[in-house]
């Protein structure tokens, strides 16, 4: 019978000390298939799923109770007990109802957005590639069960603690569990048992990284059990800290709630000068003040921002913090690869150039394509694109790769690294009596500069410049054959006095949709800037088709890119679309002159090279296919299909969230201005009080909390990506805002009293003018809800089709029957102090209220006309 695996609660081996043999024995799985599928369920039954602790959730009771800790839950059970003491039990009633309804309101509210978040952060979740039944597959890194066999590369994050079995120059960053930033080297050797965390080169550790290289390793322990989980202990959940956006609505919502206070002094004090009763006064002072504080907005950012990492979300963009989704909508700037993302990534080699050789003889394709097939990782159906488009050329001229590989073994390599631009590998010969080969592939300039002078270089220099005029990517190959004693030292760190064996040109389609959004974002005065590690030529002839360059814009190279200081290369930026065989350390340093100059700037990337730059860019964009572990942890924002189309999509979805919480903040200031006014012009005239304080409370805490939820789930208006990119600190409340809230504030005003004044001149009673002064605001404030959804399109425009939001139609739809019910109800109506109104007198409240429509709606005509009038002016 095997021993039994180690219990989780014993104090584990000293993996590190133990060879590969003995660490697999004790974990009982085969290096070669890893585990079957019931032994990992079985696992992860023993040891539970691969994560942190986490402190338990707050209990239900609690969640549900939270609403009403608010000081505007406290003063509106003041104003209930105020009610009670003046003996109007049904206003206390009602009271009671709608903190009750509005807590509930918020609380769906907020339980909808809490799972939107929740259902994205699983989609972020992190990935590790196992070997699981003998085939390598991709699983979240909280399956992860101990004895499961990772394979890792260079850019990989580590899931859980593990031995290593394998590992080819390797080297891993531990910061987050050493504070050691410089990367260290790892290897299968065994180290003594008494090593500390830091000085186990046998282990790779949970939370870090792997650098350079490749590896297999063991998986020895999981969540808890691991040297991450056993520092960190009972770690508290990441809290996402708060947004721009959501802090400064969160001030925004404050200074109102002062404002309120305010108002309510007024109020009263007005009230108390014209001898009105106090305690009547005092209930509707309170329930103005309850109104006007916007209770809703933090809920509602919340809400708007879930709808937008949904939205996104379901473009293939996914959110991995909070804050991009904003930054999203104010960026200027995106900074763009090009291989994979403005193009298809689909390789295939064009154009074939053999070098002369030495001794005159002519190389043949076949000989070149054999070198840089050896040279290359790839499959014909699987690995590097540029490497495949290799393999299937050679397959072309009856070269079978795997045939080849096995011919001349590879003894050792240095993998392809975009910051040197080249690939090496060494291989001995099968039969005896052939040197060994040193065979190196990569960027021309990389390659050539390290092969024996001639006049082919010359030669090769001229042709890679001419291929790379017509939009290849041009790769150099070159070997050397070596003395037995040579091919001993291994590969030497810079391979040199190689001989060219020429150049392969391959071509990579520009996609076509990309064109059409770099045109969008040009509409949407969103810049776009090219960088790849690609030649200048390449990148400039793809950058033509796609519109990215035109006539006068500039490429500049990684070369010219290091000549420069800050200041110089913040001078050059403007007129620069292309940047080309850029390394990925100069990325940091474009974003942050292009920061220095003001811009927002969305930056993609891949690579671990990649990731300062990542984080450093205001958003960083990893690519959700190509992209390591690692440029995916720096990001903000990842691609699931690494389309430039998508990443401008959620730019679009960006600015929609922005508008449409000023959508209703506009709309919630609007509709409490009206009131308000209302109010005081009542009062200082000498009328009877306009609204009941039931009635005021009613419309803002029952209707407006339906209607706001439904404005932050507008679809983008087209004209979003039509305007300059809004100011990262523009005012919740712009120039434009305050001419629309005080328009429709003072057309509902105007409106209201003006029918008062002439209901009164009837000598309608008091009871049946209070009705219809309530029905009239809630019917302005529905048309003035239409009037919030656009600052420029009609507000009949987008009700239905793409643009529709049925959200909006349902929460009208419920408003007009919870209105309903309060005039024509009779228990709603006594509580409400209604009375029914007949027929007529709904009709030309409805006909009257309409009329904030067309207030708004001839101002908007105004604005587009202006809009257009330049051109008329032109032609
Ligand atoms: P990008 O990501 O912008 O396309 P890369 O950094 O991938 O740029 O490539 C830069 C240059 O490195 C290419 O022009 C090519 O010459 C060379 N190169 C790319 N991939 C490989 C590879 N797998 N092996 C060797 N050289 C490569
Ligand atoms: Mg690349």
């Amino acid at each position: 019978m095997p021993p039994l695996l180690p219990d989780p609660a014993d104090a584990p081996p000293a993996w590190h000390a133990l060879p590969p043999d003995e660490v697999l024995r004790r974990l009982q799985v085969d290096a070669d298939r890893g585990l079957d599928e019931a032994e990992v369920a079985r696992r992860r039954a023993r040891h539970g799923d691969n994560r942190l602790p986490q402190p338990a959730p707050s209990p239900a009771w609690r969640r549900w109770l939270r609403p009403f800790a608010s000081p505007l839950v406290l003063i509106l059970v003041a104003a209930a007990a105020l009610a009670l003491l003046l003996g109007h039990r049904g206003d206390a009633g009602v009271i009671a109802l709608v903190i009750v309804v509005n807590a509930l309101i918020g609380q769906l509210q907020e339980g909808r957005a809490e799972r939107s978040m929740a259902a994205l952060r699983r989609l972020s979740a992190l990935q590790a590639s196992v070997l699981r039944d003998g085939r390598a597959q991709s699983v979240a890194a909280a399956a992860l069960v101990p004895g499961d066999i990772l394979l890792l590369a260079a850019g990989d994050a580590v899931g859980a603690d593990a031995r290593l079995l394998e590992a080819v120059r390797l080297q891993a960053a531990e910061a987050a569990l050493t504070g050691e930033s410089v990367p260290v080297a790892k290897s299968v050797l065994a180290v003594a048992a008494e090593a500390a965390p830091a000085e186990r080169a046998s282990m790779l550790h949970s939370g870090t990284h792997l650098s350079a290289g490749r590896a297999r390793a063991v998986v020895v322990a999981t969540g808890a059990a691991t040297e991450v989980g056993r520092i960190a202990g009972l770690t508290a959940a990441a809290v996402e800290p708060a947004t721009p956006l959501e802090r400064r609505i969160a001030r925004f919502g404050r200074a109102l709630a002062w404002a309120a206070l305010g108002l309510f002094l007024l109020v009263l004090a007005l009230g108390l000068l014209r001898g009105l009763p106090a305690g009547e006064l005092l209930m509707v002072a309170v329930s103005q003040m309850v109104s006007m504080v916007p209770e809703g907005l933090p809920v509602a950012v919340t809400l708007a921002l879930a709808a937008g990492m949904q939205r996104m979300a379901a473009q293939g963009a996914i959110i991995r913090r909070l804050s991009a989704v904003e930054t999203l909508g104010a960026t200027t700037v995106i900074c763009t690869d090009k291989t994979g993302t403005l193009t298809r990534n689909e390789m295939t080699v064009q154009a074939l150039w053999c070098a002369p050789q030495p001794d005159g003889a002519a190389l043949a394709p076949r000989d070149l394509l054999e070198a840089a097939v050896l040279c290359s990782d790839a499959e014909a159906a699987s690995g590097d694109p540029t490497e495949v488009a290799l393999v299937v050329a050679a397959a072309r001229q009856g070269l079978e790769a795997q045939a080849l590989r096995r011919q001349w073994p590879r003894l050792a390599e240095q993998p392809f690294d975009a910051q040197v631009q080249r690939m090496a590998t060494l291989h001995r010969p099968l039969a005896p009596g052939e040197g060994a080969r040193l065979i190196v592939k990569g960027a021309p300039e990389a390659v050539l500069a390290r092969c024996r002078p001639g006049p082919a270089l010359h030669a090769a220099r001229a042709q890679a410049e001419a291929m790379a005029a017509q939009a290849l990517r041009v790769l150099a190959v070159a070997e050397r054959r070596l003395a037995p004693d040579e091919a001993a030292a291994g590969l030497p760190a810079e391979p040199a006095d190689l001989g060219l064996l020429g150049l392969v040109g391959q071509i990579d389609p520009p996609r076509e949709e990309a064109r059409d959004a770099v045109a969008a974002c040009r509409a949407a005065g969103i810049r776009t800037v090219m960088i790849t590690g690609d030649h200048a030529l390449t990148g400039l002839a793809i950058a033509r088709r796609l519109d990215i360059a035109r006539d006068g814009d500039q490429v500049m190279d990684g070369a010219a890119l290091e000549r420069l200081d800050a200041a110089g290369l913040r001078e050059a930026l403007p007129r620069v679309a292309v940047f080309a065989r850029v390394q990925p350390a100069q990325k940091l340093r474009i974003v942050e002159a292009l920061q220095a100059g003001g811009e927002v700037v969305a930056m993609t990337g891949d690579g671990v090279n990649d990731a300062p730059a990542l984080a450093q860019a205001d958003v960083g964009v990893a690519m959700g296919r190509t992209g390591t572990e690692v440029a995916k942890g720096a990001a903000k924002v990842v691609l699931t299909d690494d389309r430039f189309t998508t990443l401008v999509e959620a730019v679009r979805q960006g600015r929609a969230v922005s508008a449409n919480l000023k959508k209703v903040i506009l709309f919630l200031f609007a509709t409490s201005l009206d009131e308000v006014a209302l109010l005081l012009l009542a009062l200082l005239a000498g009328w009877p009080m306009p609204l009941d304080a039931v009635q005021i409370l009613w419309i803002n805490l029952v209707t407006e909390a339906t209607l706001t939820l439904a404005l932050v789930l507008d679809p983008p208006e087209a004209a979003l990506m039509r305007r300059p990119p809004r100011p990262r600190d523009d005012a919740l409340v712009g120039r434009e805002a305050i001419g629309r809230i005080a328009l429709m504030a003072l057309a509902t005003v105007c409106l209201c009293t003006g029918w008062m004044a002439w209901r009164q001149a009837q000598g309608v009673p008091a009871g049946v003018l209070r009705t219809e002064v309530f029905t009239l605001l809630v019917l302005c404030q529905w048309f003035n809800l239409l009037n919030c959804r656009s600052a420029q399109a009609s507000a009949l425009s987008g009700l239905t089709g793409a643009a529709g939001n049925r959200w909006l139609l349902a929460g009208l739809g419920l408003s007009v029957v919870l209105q309903a019910l309060v005039l024509a109800w009779p228990p709603l109506a006594a509580m409400f102090h209604t009375v029914p109104l007949p027929a007529g007198t709904l009709a030309a409240l409805t006909g009257l209220a309409a009329g904030v429509m067309l207030v708004e709606e001839l101002r908007k005509a105004r604005v587009r006309r202006r809009a257009r009038g330049p051109r008329r002016a032109g032609g």
